[in-house]
This record gives structure tokens, sequence and C-alpha cells, in this order.
């Protein structure tokens, strides 16, 4: 036994943890509860233990992230070698190579789809070229059991043009169509500025909003001169935002969608980030995004509220069947 108390905190999960003997998972009012995972916490017990956790539960939305918090501490305490890997919606828990455990969703898995394959992970193609945009997706999916792929993957495939008028048509066309062509499982996203003064331009044309090719640069100084007689911050108010979309065969493409809430300044100020981060200030903190560490970024955008919203819904759509 250790001193170490562990933690997991964020919107919709928030856990505390140590390990202990003849522990148990509560919350702060109730005494021991019924996780859908309780089933689960009995493979963990041992005689002289009993269950070797004491977890205090203050927010709970997702089995996964329970499993994996718990996963986590008994790896670090005990030199276990636990993983746990989303399936179909379905968790399964894998230690060395061997599958110890099956926590079945309640509305259960499709069969052929669940053994249809002899790889124990699936794949997620991230429809991409950038890199640094698919180590994003992949430190987020990896976790989840996916091995993520993006279009560098795949050279002959065609470009798919983003000729949408909004953000959820042109992330729609990339992996619905990609999907057809390589039969896989796809996520598309797709990101813009939108100003509320400018009836949300430049919108689906924020990379080319100063021209095709236009430079960072070029787009800042063409907002900055549409914004020129708006002299009062409040009514320079401003969203980032990113649509996500999952595509698979034979599947209803999963959508979400988030916003960054904040205002345009009058100057660019920053240095870090890319885009339009020297104009955007953050919610009502006055700070320009690219002020802002790229770990701070990244853990309230658009793009991680989006991540977040898919996160949560990701799993019981992976496990409907298909059409
Ligand atoms: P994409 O869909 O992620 O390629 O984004 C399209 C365009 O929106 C980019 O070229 C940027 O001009 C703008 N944009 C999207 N996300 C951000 C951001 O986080 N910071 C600054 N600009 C962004």
């Amino acid at each position: 036994m250790t001193n170490n108390i562990y933690e997991y905190k964020d919107d919709q999960d928030w856990y505390v943890g140590s390990y202990s003997i003849f522990g148990g998972i509560r919350t702060l009012t109730d005494d021991e509860l019924e996780f859908p995972l309780f089933d689960l916490s009995k493979i963990f017990r041992d005689e002289e233990r009993g269950f070797p956790l004491s977890v205090t539960v203050l927010r709970y939305s997702s089995d996964y992230r329970l499993l994996s918090f718990i996963v986590d501490i008994l790896n670090q305490e005990a030199n276990r070698n636990l993983e746990v890997i989303q399936r179909q919606g379905a968790l399964l828990l894998v230690e060395n190579g061997k599958l110890l455990h099956v926590e079945l969703p309640k509305e259960g898995v499709d069969v052929e789809a669940f053994f249809e394959t002899s790889r124990v992970r699936e794949t997620l193609l991230i429809a991409t070229r950038n890199e640094g945009k698919t180590k994003e997706f992949r430190a987020i999916f990896d976790k989840l059991g996916y091995d993520v792929e993006n279009l560098n993957d795949y050279p002959d495939l065609p470009e798919v043009a983003e000729t949408g008028m909004t953000f959820e048509e042109n992330a729609r066309l990339k992996a619905e169509t990609i999907s057809k062509l390589t039969g896989k499982m796809v996520l598309a996203d797709d990101s813009g500025l939108k100003v509320d003064v400018l009836g949300g331009l430049p919108g689906v044309w924020s990379a080319r909003f100063a021209g095709v090719g236009a430079s960072d640069e070029e787009n800042n100084a063409k907002l900055l001169h549409e914004l020129a007689m708006v002299f009062e911050l409040k009514d320079r108010s401003a969203q980032f935002h990113t649509t996500l979309v999952v595509a698979s065969p034979g599947k209803e493409s999963l959508v979400v969608e988030a916003d960054w809430p904040g205002y345009i300044n009058f100057e660019p100020k920053g240095e870090n980030g890319f885009g339009y981060d020297p104009l955007f200030l953050v919610g009502e903190t006055g700070k320009s995004s690219a002020e802002l560490t790229l770990e701070e970024k990244n853990s309230q955008s658009h793009r991680a509220l989006a991540v977040k919203k898919l996160l949560e819904v990701f799993p019981s759509w992976q496990s409907k069947p298909s059409l």
C-alpha cells in the first residue's frame, strides 16, 4: 500500500482514488453504489485485500473512464499490465495479450462486426494529411483502443474538395467519401471562425478569406479590415467552431460540433498557435488564443470541446448495428 492519491477530472467525470485494503467504489453521498461496472470489481478482488482500491466518484458519465482510472492505479501500484480497449461499444480488459473480461453494452453488439476481424484493435482513418492533427487524434483514440491512420497511408486517394456551404457539409463530404472509397471508419473535421457581426463569416471560408492560398497574416488583415467600423469590443463577438463527423460503411454518420466563444481584438497579439489565434480573445479573459500555451489551448479549444462531446457519444454509436 502507498499513500499516493490519484485523481481524474474533466467536465463529465471526476474520481479520486487510492490503493488500499477492502476499498470500494463510492459517491460522496451514497455508500457502495451499483455502477454498471460493479461486476468488474469482482475480477480485481483478491483474498487478502478485498477490492484493493478506494475510489470516490464525484461526477460520472463513462464506464470507460472509470475502468481506465482503476486500471491505471493497478498498473502503477500492483505492477499489472492491464489495458482497456473499446470495441463496438463493448469494454475489453486485456493483460499481456490475454482477454480477461468483456463488458457488453446494454443493447448488445453486432455479432458479425464484433468478430469480423482477428485484430483486437480497430482502425480509425483520420481524413487529413496533417501529421500534427493526426497526432492529436491518435493520442485520444489510441487510449480507446484504436489504431489511427491518416490519408498519407493512402497516397492514391483523390483529394475531396470542400465545396459545402456549412461545416457539417464539408466534414460529411470528407468522411463519407473516404469511408466509401476505403470501406473504413473515417473521422473528418472542419473548423473555422464565425464572427457575429459579419453574419458568421469567414466561416467555412476561414482558410481562404483573403483569397485562395492566402497566408494567415493576409486573412487576419482582411478580418481587421472588415471590422474596421466596429469600434466596441462587445460588438466584435465571435466563436471558433469545429464539426466532427465519423462515417462508417452502412451506418448513419455521427456528427458533433462545438463552439469556443470570444471576441476579435483590434490588433494581433501573442506568438503561439496559427490562423486567427492572434486576433481571437478567449471568452472574457482579454488574452488572445495565441497567448495561450499549446496545453492551455488544447484543453479548452473548439476542437477539444468537440472531441470531448465525440467521446461521450462514440461508444453507443459504435455499438449500433449497421443498417
Ligand atoms: P481546418 O478546418 O481545421 O483546416 O481550419 C480551417 C481554417 O480555420 C484554418 O485555416 C484557420 O484559418 C481557421 N482555424 C481553425 N481552427 C483554428 C484555431 O484553432 N486557431 C486559429 N485559426 C483556426
